[in-house]
């Protein structure tokens, strides 16, 4: 097999150039970092669990006529995808309090929203990925107003599918956060859908099947990783 540059390594991911240009191999590690990479681990198995189930929601999206970078799955822990311009903002959607809103608000977790909140960070490591407005954005020309806009709607779009895939599965979408880059003049929904970057409930239960299963040593990560998938493949 002819052996390509590797073009990123991040915290759970390495993305890899393939033969064809605008087409590139991402890569799904056991690696596991929380709190801004404080506390350091693996998860066994969650490179192939969580590049199967982002393979699984990105085509699901993709059918519900969102566009997403997702074109196949190459191997068990390798996803061929098409290749963005990355735009350095993390949005998030939330359904119910959890996380970083529960510490900023002071609100309960648990507490279901009226309706869902869209938030934007900046994605940079040094910074901390802080929470920004519509202005902060603008000020560091990290997006177009008009992008801004049409991402915080395709976030939108994407939690009302989501949520709809996943509640017959009896999982309760809590939080999740997307990252978008730029085909063109196009936007494009990138990244992973895990549940690394997912809050995911169960629905009959409230149990967490998620990464804060690791990030407040809950125990039992791997079987709830395993859990997601089995329901995300029915
Ligand atoms: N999230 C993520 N990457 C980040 C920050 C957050 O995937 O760098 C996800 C996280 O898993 C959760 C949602 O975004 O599903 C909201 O996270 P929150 O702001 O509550 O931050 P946390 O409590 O995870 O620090």
């Amino acid at each position: 097999m002819a052996t390509h540059d590797l073009l990123y390594e991040g915290k759970a991911k390495k993305v890899w150039a393939t033969a064809e240009p605008h087409e590139v191999a991402m890569e799904f590690k056991d690696d596991a970092t929380a709190h801004n990479g404080l506390k350091r681990g693996q998860i066994r198995d969650k490179g192939r669990v969580n590049a199967r189930i982002t393979a699984l929601l990105l085509d699901f999206l993709g059918t519900q006529g969102l566009p997403t970078h997702f074109i196949r799955q190459m191997d068990d822990r390798t996803l061929l995808v098409r290749q963005l311009d990355m735009i350095p903002l993390e949005v998030i959607v939330r359904n119910v309090v959890a996380g970083s809103l529960h510490a900023r608000t002071g609100i309960a977790e648990g507490t279901a929203l009226a309706s869902p909140l869209v938030e934007v960070y900046y994605k940079s490591d040094a910074l901390g990925d802080p929470l920004f407005n519509d202005e902060h954005v603008a000020l560091v020309q990290a997006a177009s107003p008009e992008e801004l806009a049409r991402m915080k709607d395709m976030a939108r779009s994407v939690n009302h599918h989501l949520q709809s895939f996943l509640l017959p599965r009896k999982l309760i979408l809590v939080d999740f956060k997307l990252e978008f880059g730029r085909v063109g003049s196009a936007l494009v929904l990138g990244d992973e859908i895990t549940p690394d970057t997912c809050r995911l409930w169960d629905a009959d239960t409230g149990q967490k099947l998620d990464k804060d299963r690791f990030r407040q040593d809950l125990g039992g990560v791997e079987d709830a990783y395993h859990e997601v998938l089995r329901r995300v493949e029915r």
